[in-house]
């Protein structure tokens, strides 16, 4: 039985609290955080759980106006509701897509596009639409610290999945490139610590997607006509095999890049490279 959420200074005006929902996918837990001091803005509530919505209510003490939400699946938007209903805030967030890992009771009071910006007790928060996690994600930016709140865009210590169909991993690269361009100082994921260098953060995740991008292509060549089965040993054959349940998604996100692209094509189950 997991003790009451402790609460986590990140930065003057930014605490942490993690949700009591550890696992393969969400590291220590989902982490929410508060922005503010006399009135706070909540930034994922994460899952509707008892014990995490108490800690979230107790800690918000009277002073919630703004709950914030960067995608809907189930371990980030859930406990708006309840939140919101024992606190009186107002939701933000994109609507959820019809597929079923997200959240479809999610209902925000205010609808969120690119740039939307929510100001609370002089704290300004700037939403940015960062598809390819999820096609509603949007990452946060606190303009007085730079601290950018990435969800589930960038994780630290755990695997970011990019599941088709609303997961999308052009878009995902594009999101990451636009990202660079708010100059973050520091980035706080939706699981694990903070990192401290983004640009580097943002650089490294590019560079590990492009290459194995460039081992799908190898190996492709090399098999095609080839079946996803076919290809995910080869295309992961350092990833322990545990994980290649959850690499298919990303070998079926790459493969269908690369069909965007008029790189590759694909029958019913087979693909190929398209060639120059
Ligand atoms: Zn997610």
């Amino acid at each position: 039985m997991a003790g009451a959420a402790k609460a986590v200074a990140i930065a003057h005006g930014v605490t942490r609290l993690t949700a009591p929902n550890p696992g393969p996918m969400t590291g220590a837990g989902t982490n929410s955080y508060f922005v503010g001091e006399d009135r706070l803005a909540l930034i994922d509530p994460g899952p509707d759980l008892d014990a995490h919505v108490d800690a979230l209510v107790a800690h918000a003490d009277g002073r919630l106006d703004a709950i914030l939400v960067t995608h809907t699946h189930r371990d980030h938007s859930p406990a708006a509701a309840a939140v919101a209903a024992r606190t009186g805030a107002a939701v933000y967030g994109m609507l959820p897509p019809a597929t079923l890992e997200n959240d479809a009771a999610f209902a925000p009071d205010t609808v969120l596009e690119h740039e939307h910006s929510v100001t609370v007790g002089g704290h300004e928060i700037v939403a940015i639409h960062t598809p390819g996690h999820a096609s509603n994600h949007v990452c946060f930016l606190h303009k007085a610290t730079g601290i950018l709140f990435t969800g589930d865009h960038i994780m630290n210590g755990s695997t970011v999945v990019i599941a088709a169909p609303d997961g999308n991993m052009r878009a995902y690269l594009d999101s990451l490139a636009l990202l660079k361009h708010y100059a973050p100082q520091t980035i706080a994921p939706g699981h694990g610590e903070p990192l401290l260098e983004p640009e580097r953060a943002i650089d490294w995740i590019i560079a590990h997607r492009l290459e194995r991008e460039a081992k799908v292509v190898e190996k492709l060549a090399a098999l095609a006509p080839a079946t996803i089965d076919a290809l995910l040993p080869q295309v992961y054959d350092e990833v322990d095999p545990a994980l290649w349940p959850i690499a298919r998604y990303s070998l079926r996100a790459h493969l269908e890049k690369l069909l965007e692209e008029g790189r590759a094509q694909c029958t019913e189950t087979e693909w190929t490279l398209v060639a120059d």
